[in-house]
C-alpha cells in the first residue's frame, strides 16, 4: 500500500528504492520512541504541484526535534526542496509526504549524535474517510504536558493515539475524542476538534494538543468567512449541547462528526460552519 517496486525514498542523502531502505535494529527510536515525524499533503493545483504549508510543517518538525534533544542537519528550505524532489522522482502530485527523523544505535536514555532522515510519499485518501464520524469519549487522556512535550510530534506520543483509536473501534465507534489531564476536551488521536454552538465556533487552546497546522488554517478561514470563533477550554458536557462538530488534520482534512457517545449533533452537516470551512479548505489547498 505504501510502496511498490518503482517507489523511490530518501534516506540520509541517498535516493534509493523503498525495498532497499533499511536500518539498524539497535536504533534508539525503535526501542524508546524518541523520533520526530510529520504528515504533509501535496495537491495538484492549476500552477502545478504544491505542498500545502510546507514551511509550517518543517518548522514544526525542527522545533519538535529541538525539544526532544534530537540533532538535525537540515534547514526548512532544504527539507522542502527534498520533498518536491521526492514527488518528482515518484511522479505523484496528490500525495501524503511522511518525513521521519530517527536516531542511531543507542541503548542508553541519553541524546544520540546520529540522526537519520527518511522521506517517503504515497497517494492517500482522506485518513478518516468522507462519512460523518461517530465518536466515543476516550478513557485515555492526552499525555500530561508536565510529563512530556505534548506539542512536539514525537514518535512515542502515538502509543496514546493508538490506544485511544483502538478502544474507540472496539467500543463500536469510528474514532475517539480525548480529554486532557484536567478533564477538559483536548483532541482526537490524530486530529484537532472544533464544535459549533449558537453561531460561534469553538476549539480548545494550545497546551494539551498538537498545535495543528490545519487548525490554524481553519481559524484563519473562519475569520475570512466572518465566522465568530472562540478559543477556550470546554468539557464533554458542553460538546453534548453543541449544534455541530468536526475534526481537522492534514491527513483527515476537515471531517464532520455525527455523534459523540449517545449524543447526536442536531444540525444538518450541510448547514454547518464545518461544511462551509471544508469547502473553503479544499479551495485553499489547491489555490
Ligand atoms: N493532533 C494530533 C495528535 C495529530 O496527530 C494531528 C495530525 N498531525 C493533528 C492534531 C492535526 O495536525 P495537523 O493539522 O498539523 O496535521
Amino acid at each position: 500500500m505504501y510502496y511498490n517496486e518503482n517507489t523511490i525514498v530518501f534516506l540520509n542523502g541517498n535516493w534509493i528504492p523503498a525495498a532497499q531502505a533499511n536500518t539498524s535494529l539497535y536504533n534508539q527510536t525503535m526501542h524508546y520512541g524518541n523520533g520526530i515525524f510529520e504528515g504533509i499533503r501535496a495537491y495538484d493545483t492549476p500552477n502545478g504541484v504544491k505542498i500545502f504549508k510546507a514551511k509550517e510543517h518543517y518548522q514544526r518538525m525542527l522545533d519538535s526535534a529541538k525539544l526532544m534533544h534530537i540533532k538535525t542537519y537540515y534547514t526548512v528550505e532544504e527539507l522542502i526542496a527534498l520533498s518536491y524532489e521526492l514527488l518528482e522522482k515518484n511522479n505523484i502530485t496528490n500525495a501524503y509526504i511522511r518525513p521521519l527523523f530517527y536516531l542511531g544505535p543507542n541503548m542508553t536514555l541519553m541524546p544520540v549524535e546520529e540522526t537519520n532522515l527518511f522521506l517517503c510519499a504515497w497517494e492517500w485518501g482522506k485518513y478518516l474517510g468522507d462519512n460523518l464520524l461517530r465518536l466515543g469519549t476516550s478513557s485515555y487522556q492526552r499525555p500530561n504536558p508536565k510529563s512530556c512535550h505534548v506539542e512536539a510530534k514525537t514518535v512515542g506520543h502515538y502509543i496514546n493515539s493508538i490506544l485511544a483509536s483502538t478502544e474507540a473501534k472496539q467500543n463500536g465507534f469510528d474514532e475517539a475524542l480525548m480529554l486532557d489531564a484536567a478533564g477538559f476536551v483536548a483532541e482526537g488521536p490524530g486530529a484537532n476538534f472544533f464544535y459549533e454552538k449558537d453561531g460561534c465556533l469553538y476549539t480548545c487552546p494550545l497546551g494539551n494538543i498538537l498545535p495543528g497546522i490545519t487548525r490554524n488554517t481553519i481559524l484563519d478561514l473562519a475569520q475570512q468567512l466572518n465566522i465568530r470563533t472562540e478559543v477556550k477550554l470546554f468539557t464533554i458536557e458542553d460538546v453534548k449541547q453543541a449544534d455541530s462538530a468536526f475534526f481537522t488534520g492534514t491527513a483527515a482534512e476537515v471531517i464532520g462528526i455525527k455523534s459523540l457517545d449517545d449524543y447526536t449533533f442536531p444540525m444538518e452537516w450541510n448547514s454547518s460552519f464545518g461544511k462551509r470551512l471544508l469547502t473553503a479548505y479544499q479551495e485553499e489547498v489547491r489555490r
